[in-house]
């Protein structure tokens, strides 16, 4: 198999055959981000796409009935390249049932809503799109490359197709003092469109990050674990989409996950609970543990 960095996935995604068909980020300028920084975005070769297929079909290994896509957002490739690659997926693992990947805002810039529809229909499905926020200062500052404007966008264009998707929200993104104004204005954005699922991480610094960079020179400081339950709880009592809401991934030192409105009131309570528990320092103490994410 070819693979140009780690096998990079959601764990909820973890049960899936894995395929490159790009390597990389398109993006590559968030300032936060520490992934794929070993290989530079390219378009993997069809005959290579073909031999990984191969290899996939001539193994005994056969527990998956979905393929996830290895890098950053293959859904950048054009709307042919994409059909060819589910049809060929089907040809050649015909127990292969629907395909995933992560996908940026942008990827869908380039895609008709027939065209979505058609990918859904192909078996795309529960893209990762790392919205990250909803607010506006926060995204540029990150170098998302997109504003709140476009995620709505391009988000209903994709709801209108019936593709479904995930989005990701950063916990903490904004640092310190900011969580309130990135809950409201993501919950602004998210009300408006239809994710199946919020997926929550939590803003964990490396130092190979321009954002490191930034907290050695004094110009952003991070939350601390008490400010991002705050704004955890912000978000929460502000979703009126029905969707759910997941907290789970390794940067969460508190893990919760329900369905909003229905949960809200429970999961607003155990982050009370949090909250309480909070003064020990055990959450800085977890996030000081994460080794890589
Ligand atoms: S956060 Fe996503 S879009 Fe941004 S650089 Fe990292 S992989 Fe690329």
């Amino acid at each position: 198999m070819h693979f140009a960095s780690g096998v990079v996935r959601p764990p909820f995604e973890a049960a899936c055959g894995f395929l490159q068909i790009t390597s990389g980020c398109s993006h590559n300028r968030c300032k936060f981000c520490t992934f794929y920084k070993d290989a530079r975005f390219a378009v993997s070769p069809w005959e290579e796409i073909e031999a990984d297929l191969d290899e996939l079909a001539a193994s005994p290994w056969r527990y998956y009935d979905r393929i996830w896509l290895q890098g950053a957002d293959s859904f950048v490739l054009p709307y042919d390249r994409l059909m060819r690659v589910a049809e060929t997926i089907y040809e050649k693992l015909p127990w292969v049932k629907s395909i995933g990947a992560f996908a940026r805002v942008t990827n869908f810039r380039n895609k008709t809503e027939e065209q979505l529809r058609n990918l859904a229909a192909a078996g795309y499905s529960r893209l990762t799109v790392g919205v990250e926020t909803g607010d506006d200062q926060l995204l540029t500052r990150m170098n998302k490359g997109y504003v709140s404007d476009e995620v709505l966008e391009q988000m209903s264009k994709v709801d209108a197709a019936g593709l479904t998707w995930v989005g990701q929200f950063v916990n903490g993104l904004g640092g310190h003092g900011y969580g309130s104004r990135s809950a409201e204005e993501t919950a602004r954005v998210y009300n408006q469109l239809h994710p199946m699922m919020i997926y929550t991480a939590s803003l964990t610094l490396f130092e190979d990050t321009p954002l490191y960079a930034d907290v050695q020179a004094g110009s952003f400081v991070e939350a601390n674990e008490r400010e991002r339950l705050r704004e955890l709880k912000a978000l929460i009592s502000r979703l009126e989409c029905d969707t759910v809401f997941k907290c789970e991934h390794v940067s969460m030192p508190v893990k919760i996950a329900g369905r909003v409105p229905r949960d809200r009131d429970a999961m607003l309570s155990a982050l009370d609970e949090a909250i309480e528990e909070s003064y020990d320092g055990r959450f800085e103490r977890y996030r000081a543990s994460i080794a890589n994410l």
